[in-house]
């Protein structure tokens, strides 16, 4: 199988075919979010370039459904455009002072995700409860960013990654989330993951207190969660889904 981990930076630049195989990938994961309903008009992920200070993204202005591999634009980690013929996104600092914060970060995901953003409306602290996907991001309650605002600054940036920590994802206050990981499948898995989880525990929440996941509970179910295997397997799922739909036609 192959591995799904990018180059670090430490391991030099990109030859110009792995940078392809990144927008490629990119453009896929942008069509199968919106094929799971993790993303409409807007939302985007992201991958790091390493052995740079630049990151490739998805454009302000192209359908999620639609964008291709040759879409993607580059900008810097002040969210500066360094190369591409649309303009970034205008919340491209989420990602760019994430990969700034975090060098393990390889791939950065922001979702306006409907179940994640409505438990960000109460004062409920969102833990894992259940395995599938509940577990994937650890124990304790998911970090909330406060400030409803978009993203706009580097600032701002800065604080919405003060805010995840080490962790792999932080609810956005009234507005979505932002998910970050260690390659491009990696992080489609943990959107997919994410919002499931989200859903069971707002349902849940209607029929009672909820029963959360102790800390062995969390820890056993991640060992068998958190595998190469499983994202695969939640990837090529999608791929095989998003192609029934008709929409993976001339992805790049
Ligand atoms: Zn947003």
């Amino acid at each position: 199988m192959r591995k799904l981990s990018q180059k670090k930076s430490s391991e030099g630049r990109l030859t110009v075919s792995e940078i392809s195989d990144l927008k490629k990938k990119l453009a896929m994961s942008s069509r199968m979010l919106f094929n799971s309903g993790l993303v409409d008009y807007s939302g985007h992920i992201s991958a790091r370039v390493p052995g740079s200070d630049h990151l490739l993204i998805l454009p302000h202005p192209v359908s999620r459904a639609t964008v291709v591999a040759d879409d993607m634009v580059v900008t810097d980690f002040e969210g500066k455009l360094i190369e591409g013929k649309y303009k970034a996104p205008s919340e491209v600092y989420m990602h760019a002072r994430a990969y700034k914060a975090r060098s393990d970060v390889q791939s950065v995901a922001h979702l306006h995700n409907h179940m994640v953003a409505v438990l960000t409306m109460v004062d409920k602290p969102f833990y894992p409860a259940s395995s599938n996907p509940g577990a994937f991001f650890g124990s304790g309650p998911m970090p909330v960013y406060m400030d409803p605002a978009l993203i706009h600054s580097v600032e701002q940036g800065d604080a919405v990654a003060r805010t995840l920590g080490k962790g792999d994802a932080v609810m956005l206050r009234g507005h979505g989330s932002m998910v970050v990981g260690q390659a491009i499948e990696w992080v489609f898995a943990a959107c997919v993951d994410l919002e499931e989880a989200a859903s069971r525990f707002y349902k849940a929440s209607l029929l009672g207190p909820v029963r959360v996941y102790t800390e062995d509970e969390t820890q056993r179910t991640i060992k068998a969660r958190r595998k190469e295997s499983v994202v695969q397997k939640i990837w090529d799922h999608n791929v095989a889904k998003t192609k029934l739909a008709g929409l993976m036609e001339g992805v790049g």
